[in-house]
């Protein structure tokens, strides 16, 4: 029989690291599991503005590096896994991963969001040799390449302007004529002079032999298709694609209430089920930030140690 945690909490991101912060200080036997690498869609941000009190010298990857050493500090276990099924009904949750079977009084679900990808040829067959989908990761290999930037959020933006000290020039490739980032963000694309706007456009098809070489954009008004060719010095350019993203929710469904693949939870960070909890991106909420998605953590792992107080 393998140990019976007091908590288990699945994702490594901000909601499920604070969540084991928290539980690890409640002196909770606590497990995380992590499929991939902890840290989830802010490893991805190179520079963290909105932060309350300010984490300007931090980027995502130094200050996932920073709570995950937090949590380990309060004793929270860690194991990489992927769980691929579970059942959460009874008193015991018993979730069942690729390489083992974890046992816990409550569960915490942190297992967050991942990109949202174009879906147009070519696409999966450039990423990593073109397409990304994350500029701290690979805005160095386009170090004087022209990119283009596909999308017309915050990420998008905030991707843009920190691809401009890398890249020569940098294209906002976007649906509508308007950004959807916020307007402070705005501000400083608008005056940034490497970058500069493809308005009411998607792409279409990537294209290339080995390398990505060309890529076929639509205007969405007037149908009319360009094709849009590498500097024939350079022989290739980056394609950043930041369109939103979805939760990393399926292996959940029918296990907990949801809503849009969103997991449903009360402000005490309760799902319909009894002793599971959802943090962070994957639920249903109004704003997924660092600081949403810690406060959630935090919240969860507090409510698990009353349920499990609760019970006994
Ligand atoms: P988002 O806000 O959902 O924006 C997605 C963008 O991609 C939108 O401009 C959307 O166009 C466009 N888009 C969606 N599907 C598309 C498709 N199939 N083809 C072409 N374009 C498409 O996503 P996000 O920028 O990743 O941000 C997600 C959340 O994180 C937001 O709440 C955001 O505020 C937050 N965030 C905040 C910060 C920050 O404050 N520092 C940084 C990053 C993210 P439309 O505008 O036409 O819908």
């Amino acid at each position: 029989m393998s140990k019976l945690y007091d908590v288990i909490i699945i994702g490594g991101g901000p909601a499920g690291l604070s969540a084991g912060l928290y539980a690890g200080r409640a002196r909770l036997a606590t497990l995380l599991v992590e499929k991939d690498k902890e840290g989830g869609q802010i490893v991805q941000t190179a520079e963290i503005e909105n932060y309350p009190g300010g984490l300007t010298e931090e980027s995502g990857p130094t200050l996932i590096d920073r709570m995950s050493i937090q949590a380990n500090k309060f004793g929270v276990e860690k194991v990489k896994d992927t769980i691929e099924d579970m059942d959460l009904t009874g008193k015991e949750k018993l979730l069942v991963g690729k390489l083992g079977t974890y046992r816990a009084k409550t569960i915490i679900i942190a297992a967050g969001a991942s990109p949202v990808k174009i879906g147009c040829p070519g696409e999966k067959e450039f990423t990593g040799k073109g397409v990304s989908y994350c500029a701290t990761c690979d805005a160095a290999f386009f170090e004087d390449f022209e990119v283009y930037v596909v999308g017309g959020g915050d990420s998008a933006v905030e991707e843009a302007l920190y691809l401009t000290k890398f890249a020569r020039k940098v294209t906002i490739i976007h649906r509508r004529d308007q950004l959807r980032a916020a307007k402070s963000i705005q501000e400083k694309a608008f005056a940034n002079e490497k970058i500069e706007f493809l308005w009411n456009s998607v792409v279409k098809e990537l294209k290339g032999e080995g390398l990505l070489e060309s890529m076929v954009v639509e205007n969405v008004k007037t149908k009319e298709l360009t094709e849009i060719q590498a500097d024939k010095e350079d022989g290739t350019f980056g394609v950043f694609v930041f369109i939103g993203f979805k939760p990393a929710s399926s292996i959940f469904e029918g296990k907990v209430g949801m809503e849009n693949g969103y997991i449903v939870t009360d402000p005490d960070m309760r799902t319909n089920v009894e002793g599971v909890f959802a943090a962070g991106d994957i639920r249903v909420k109004s704003l997924r930030q660092v600081v949403t998605a810690a406060a959630d953590g935090a919240i969860a792992a507090v409510q698990a140690g009353k349920y499990i107080e609760e019970k006994e």
